[in-house]
């Protein structure tokens, strides 16, 4: 048997790397285990009850505070099953269940070692819970997930294949408007401080990308001026988001082709968030002040069409 403390672990190569290890020694099960009244889950949750009504999460000021927002999805998750009515300590009990089944989905979906074992058979992934007061260890059997992520064709962790974001992927499943947001806040942060983690895709990634297929959590509207690149504004990897640009980031009638993408990205990509993104010193935008422009030029008609908007 393997104990996995995974509390603050479960993004960490060398977790996965010892547990590939330990399984090639002929170990049958991996035991991912939580325990009641966890501190790093209580500091977790107390971060995010903190921090959710400010307009964009702070980047980390030190280790422990980037180990913390690390189980922060955990905690978000628990908030969409409990709701915001729920007090601290329900969070921090129903956050130790998630939580383990997160760091085993972690293994599943980034070690093809213990996927190959377990294909075959010699292997097991279970969960459990150390109840401290009464000293008994809740076993809570496989992830719900197994089944599914066992597809997954991911070779190694991010931090081990030079990328700290895993690429989104079919596999990933939708991500609800307000989730989508913040990983846009989030991402648009790390670029505003001079600190993006999106890394170029390695060849088994984008292989996986192809294979599974894009799920993007949001569409984003955005101006073509070379100044505003939407996936550097807001440090994303391929796969995150379904990128639409055109001069002034116009969309003023039904028959273009943002219209028609737009209705492609919620319905055959089943994203769930769209952003219209302006930005400041638009040349679009200031082109429309001017007069004179030759009649019958595409772009005069965008022009003239965003004219409105300067004058709104
Ligand atoms: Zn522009």
């Amino acid at each position: 048997m393997t104990t996995c403390q995974h509390c603050w672990g479960y993004r960490i190569g060398s977790m996965v790397g010892s547990l590939e290890f330990c399984a090639s020694l002929g170990s049958k099960l991996i035991l991912v285990l939580g325990h009641t009244q966890c501190g790093a889950l209580e500091g977790a949750v107390n971060m995010h009850l903190s921090q959710k009504d400010a307009r964009t999460s702070k980047p980390p000021n030190s280790a422990l505070t980037g180990l913390l927002q690390e189980l922060s999805g955990v905690v978000q998750q628990v908030e969409e099953k409990l709701g915001v009515q729920a007090d601290s300590q329900m969070f921090v009990d129903h956050a130790i269940k998630v939580n383990v089944f997160h760091s085993i989905d972690f293994l599943l979906r980034f070690s093809q070692p213990l996927r190959e074992l377990m294909k075959h058979g010699e292997l097991e992934i279970h969960g459990g819970i150390y109840h401290q007061d009464t000293g008994r260890v809740e076993f809570l059997g496989p992830s719900p997930r197994q089944s599914a992520l066992l597809a997954s064709d991911v070779a190694l962790p991010p931090s081990m294949a030079k990328l700290s974001l895993p690429t989104r992927m079919v596999l990933d499943g939708p991500t609800k408007p307000d989730q989508a947001l913040q990983l846009l806040r989030e991402g648009n942060e790390r670029f505003a401080a001079g600190a993006p983690i999106a890394g170029q895709l390695n060849a088994q990634m984008r292989k996986s990308l192809v294979k599974e297929g894009q799920f993007p959590h949001s569409a984003v509207v955005g101006c073509a001026d070379s100044e505003a690149p939407l996936e550097t504004i807001f440090d994303a990897l391929p796969g995150d988001i379904f990128v639409l640009r055109n001069a002034g980031n116009t969309c003023t009638h039904a028959e273009g082709s943002i219209m028609g993408s737009l209705e492609f990205a919620i319905g055959a990509v089943n994203t769930q968030l769209i952003l219209v993104l302006g930005h400041t010193s638009c040349s679009a935008i200031l082109g429309a002040t001017k007069v004179g422009l030759r009649k019958g030029w595409e772009y005069q008609r965008i022009l003239l069409k965003s004219r409105p908007v300067v004058f709104a």
